[in-house]
């Protein structure tokens, strides 16, 4: 009698593990429903996102420098000697990442909040650790909070973001991801950076190159893709050996990513060009049109920072898809 208890409570068990996962694996596919996941769960209303640390945005403060990075770490593989250099020239540097790190496998909607919380609070620490090397001070870090490998779905917020950043630190120079096709994060930060800064026309945008489907990360020798959308003259970053033990060592930070074996990697920037993200997207990004293209819809008809969000959109969006009608929605309630 026990044992056909027990043989019963192991095959519900099972069904359910085979639901469970099927669910998921059928969310994993739709960002508008994993969005939708994300607000119900209280994960992300924006400006509530997890792991946001924006105690804003140090108005009037003299800022020479601002860093946009998708994840805690990209500043240091990408930038980290070039930092180096401007904080020794007495420069004020600011770093901006985008999202809040806790991503693999698009784990950022089902994973509970406080173990998403928990790996932020890590990522954050290491960030703040590795940039105290090069003197940037715990003020100047921010985190936005938005999804580790989640960029997508937020494209109009990120924007609102970024275009309240610029606005108050007037910076006099920016950084960003070059779009390469290496991390969708990478790209979408750089898609919005790039947009937002052609939208109020700030031109002293700067690109670093630092993985794509060619060039491996940690690659001692990098270069941007060869590419007919740019004619900006690539600057090619010679690291001394100090400065290749310094990237190390703010490398070493990020334990939680394993990342100290790429000391080696190379650094390289360029003036981006506003003009041509969507063709560098097009050309570029590894995630699907089919998968992106509703949301590029959606930010270039509504950019996040003109919030010009109506109940007539949500009918037209509504009318398109269900899933945009609802993230319409979702807007109004949460801007
Ligand atoms: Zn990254």
């Amino acid at each position: 009698m026990e044992s056909k208890k027990k043989t019963l409570q192991r095959t519900i068990m099972k069904i359910k593990l085979f639901l469970l996962s099927h669910i998921i694996s059928h969310i994993q596919k739709n960002d508008q429903l994993i969005k939708t996941v994300e607000y119900t769960r209280g994960l992300y209303r924006y400006p509530k996102m997890l792991g946001r640390h924006c105690p804003i945005y140090s108005k009037n403060q003299k800022t020479d420098v601002l860093v946009f990075a998708a994840h805690p770490d990209d500043d240091v593989l990408g930038l980290g000697t070039t930092l180096l250099r401007h904080s020794l020239n007495g420069e004020s540097i600011k770093i901006v990442f985008i999202t809040n790190g806790t991503g693999r496998d698009s784990e950022s909607w089902y994973i509970k909040a406080d173990q998403a919380k928990k790996k932020f609070d890590i990522r954050y620490f290491e960030a703040i650790q590795a940039l105290s090397i090069i003197n940037i001070p715990k003020e100047n870090i921010f985190s936005l909070g938005f999804p580790d490998g989640g960029t997508q779905r937020y494209l109009k917020h990120i924007s609102k973001d970024v275009h309240t950043f610029l606005q108050e630190l007037n910076p006099g120079r920016v950084y960003v991801h070059c779009i390469e096709g290496g991390h969708g994060d990478h790209d979408l930060t750089s898609y919005v950076v790039k947009s937002v800064c052609h939208k109020i026309g700030y031109q002293n945008v700067f690109e670093w190159t630092e993985y794509n489907p060619i060039q491996p990360i940690g690659t001692s020798d990098v270069r941007f893709l060869s590419t007919d959308n740019t004619s900006s003259e690539e600057i090619s970053i010679d690291i001394s050996e100090e400065e290749r033990s310094l990237k190390r060592k703010m490398l070493k930070c990020h334990q939680s990513q394993d990342v100290e074996q790429y000391y080696m990697m190379g650094e390289a920037i360029r003036q981006a060009d506003t003009s041509q993200m969507d063709n560098e997207l097009k050309e570029y990004c590894q995630i699907s049109k089919k998968r992106l293209q509703p949301f590029i819809k959606n930010f270039k008809n509504n950019n996040g920072y003109s919030k010009k969000i109506t109940a007539l959109s949500f009918l037209i969006g509504l009318k398109g898809n269900l899933f945009i009608g609802l993230e319409f929605l979702i807007d109004t309630l949460s801007i």
